[in-house]
């Protein structure tokens, strides 16, 4: 049997200017991939709707570009890729694994006894407690009964999806104790993030996924549903802590803005910010400025911190030379 050649991605929302955050994970995903052979791809995850900002796409290419991180071929984009996911939709309805959904967030909301708070990013969701399971004959039905907008969901079951994490370690979700069905497709008509993602892996030879620990129960679901897809291979994970700020919760604009373009635009040189991010990421006893070849050859997984990394005040002086 042909083993495929270990194949990762950078993968960026284009929502805003990338943080120190999301700069420190795809920072890990290029180390771990250089100095382990991975060909590195590159998508731009542009369906979120009212999140995605005009210009962002470009500007996250530039920023890691800046950071001197490199990728092969073409960038594939999510907004290109309509049909294939529509497709994918379509397989999982003839199945009857997807059904019709016209809740509202705020039914979905009421319906769930109390919000479950995110271990990993302190956020609070709901699960969905399948109001929508077996209501609906199909869509148009869906449609005329509620006259709503339809959305899809996808059955999940009562056991447990299990996979070794490479860095996080053996890992165990009850979907339908830990999210519910899920959306597959938005009543806007857009792909949802899961299916995009699992479908987009699969296509484009991805086998390797590096990125936050928030999205660990997010690799349960893409598990879920490469099985309901029929798409068969092994994919390794590796979910990282992320950077947080003091009150614990993800590195995010209430923190003061940690955004590249900024520290870009006040005069930070490439290697003052890598420095930061190696020495959040063990590589470095203490921040001090470091080019990318150097960094890759000190940088060692094994010393990434277990626990997330504390923004603090220090960091930002240090990036600005105060
Ligand atoms: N687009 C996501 C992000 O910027 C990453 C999603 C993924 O890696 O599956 O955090």
């Amino acid at each position: 049997m042909l083993l495929k050649k270990p194949t990762t991605r950078l993968a960026p929302s284009p929502t805003g200017s990338l943080h120190l955050g999301n700069a420190r994970t795809f920072l890990l995903n290029w180390l771990l991939a250089k100095q382990r052979g991975w060909k590195i791809l590159f998508r731009m995850e542009d369906l979120d709707g009212p999140r995605v900002k005009p210009g962002a796409d470009k500007q996250a290419i530039d920023e890691l570009a800046w950071l001197g991180l490199d990728w092969e071929g073409d960038i594939l984009v999510q907004s290109d890729r309509s049909e294939i996911y529509e497709s994918a939709l379509k397989s999982l309805a003839a199945e009857h694994a997807a059904y019709p959904c016209t809740c509202t967030r705020k039914e979905v909301e009421a319906a769930a006894s109390a919000p479950t708070a995110d271990e990993f990013s302190g956020e609070n969701y709901v699960v969905y407690q399948g109001t929508c399971r077996g209501r609906f004959k199909n869509a148009s039905h869906a449609e005329h009964r509620t006259d709503r907008p339809v959305a899809w969901r996808v059955r999940v079951r009562d056991n447990p999806v299990e996979f070794e994490d490479g860095f996080a370690g053996p890992q165990s979700f009850n979907l339908l104790e830990t999210c519910g069905d899920f959306v597959v497709f938005r009543s806007q008509g857009l792909a949802a993030y899961q299916l995009a993602v699992t479908v987009d892996d699969y296509d484009a030879g991805v086998n390797v996924v590096v990125r936050g620990d928030d999205l660990l129960l997010s690799a349960a679901i893409q598990i879920h549903l490469r099985r309901l897809l029929g798409l068969v291979g092994k994919m390794e994970y590796w979910h990282l802590p992320l950077v947080i700020g003091p009150d614990g919760r993800k590195l995010a604009k209430r923190h003061g803005d940690t955004k590249i373009t900024t520290y870009i635009e006040a005069g930070v040189a490439p290697q003052r910010m890598l420095g930061l991010l190696g020495f959040w990421s063990g590589a470095l006893e203490k921040r001090d400025e470091i080019d990318l070849p150097t960094l890759l050859q000190k940088f060692d997984i094994e010393k990434l911190p277990k626990d997330p990394v504390v923004f603090t005040p220090d960091d930002d002086a240090f990036l600005l030379g105060k």
